[in-house]
């Protein structure tokens, strides 16, 4: 049964053969595309993830050689573009034989979510085996701010990590949790990222999973979206998985992170009633429902 803050829609991609993930994809307008998801220990611990699954995974849970050759085999006619996600994938002990045997498999272009520690060392080699684009995200504008809600000193290598795949010509895409913590630096962190690797950044709003203090850590809607509003528009974020009235740009986010957003069940609060944004909006996480209104 689904987690109540899980979309069950999103678990028949999540889990299914290349075949099966192309087909969900093509249904709702996505670009063709497979994913491999890499499950294994990460070594950041991030306050609204960190836990059992994520940083201690059991060795039967962490995904086999076997089952991801028989991923990358199973490739799809026409489709040439590999989603790569999971717990931290590049920390996975077969994450660069895999990129190989990705091109091998006739995958022209990956795509890569990770929290960006390794990219500083590796982008280049990455970039050679056909990484095109990696979703990365960032907590703060500084060192503190980051550090604090990923729970580790990260920050320094994420920002020479992001400048490496630069450099490289990989595309930077950075995303960020919108939290009471890091509100005030939003202006700053997507002034960041615009002037530093020339790209929007997405913001995405935090869910409950009852696994940390939720009103500690969430700002009240309007605040999320007067802060959203206060960016100057040549830097204001795009949503990612954000309802219609919080005042983000109308771009779209990348792929993997799009598709990571979307499983977070969302619904449709009273003050949905009669919103003319209705029809081109997901909703929103249940956590806010009271507190959206027609825009
Ligand atoms: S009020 Fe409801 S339907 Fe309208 S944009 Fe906000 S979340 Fe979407």
């Amino acid at each position: 049964m689904a987690a109540s803050h899980e979309d069950p829609d999103i678990y028949p991609f999540l889990g299914g053969d290349p075949a099966t993930q192309a087909r969900w994809l093509a249904a709702r307008g996505y670009p063709p595309a497979t994913l491999l998801a890499l499950h294994n220990a990460c070594a950041l611990r991030c306050f609204f993830c960190a836990g059992p699954g994520t940083i201690e995974v059991p060795a039967a849970e962490v995904t086999s050689a076997a089952r991801a050759d028989a991923q990358l085999a199973a490739r799809p006619a026409g489709v040439h573009r590999l989603l790569v996600g999971g717990n931290e994938p590049t920390l996975h002990r077969e994450f660069e034989r895999l990129l190989a045997a990705a091109r091998s498999a006739g995958f022209l272009r990956v795509d890569l979510m990770t929290n960006g520690a390794a990219l500083a060392t590796r982008a280049a080699d990455w970039a050679r085996h056909g990484v095109a684009e990696v979703v990365v995200p960032l907590y703060g504008a500084d060192a503190h701010t980051h550090d604090g809600v990923v729970g580790s000193a990260a920050f320094a290598a994420v920002v020479r990590g992001l400048d490496a795949a630069h450099h490289a010509g990989i595309a930077v895409r950075v995303h960020t949790l919108l939290l009471r913590r890091t509100l005030g630096q939003l202006g700053a962190l997507a002034d960041l990222v615009q002037r530093r690797w020339g790209t929007r950044l997405g913001v995405a709003l935090l869910r409950d999973k009852g696994r940390f203090d939720f009103a500690a850590e969430a700002p009240r809607f309007a605040a999320a979206a007067a802060a959203v509003a206060a960016v100057p528009l040549h830097c204001r974020p795009l949503g990612i998985g954000v309802p219609r009235c919080l005042p983000t740009v109308d771009e779209p986010p990348p792929l993997v992170a799009e598709l990571y957003f979307r499983s977070q069940a969302r619904v449709f609060g009273p003050g949905c009633d009669a919103c003319p944004a209705a029809r081109a909006c997901g909703g929103v996480v249940a956590a806010y429902a009271a507190e959206v209104s027609s825009v």
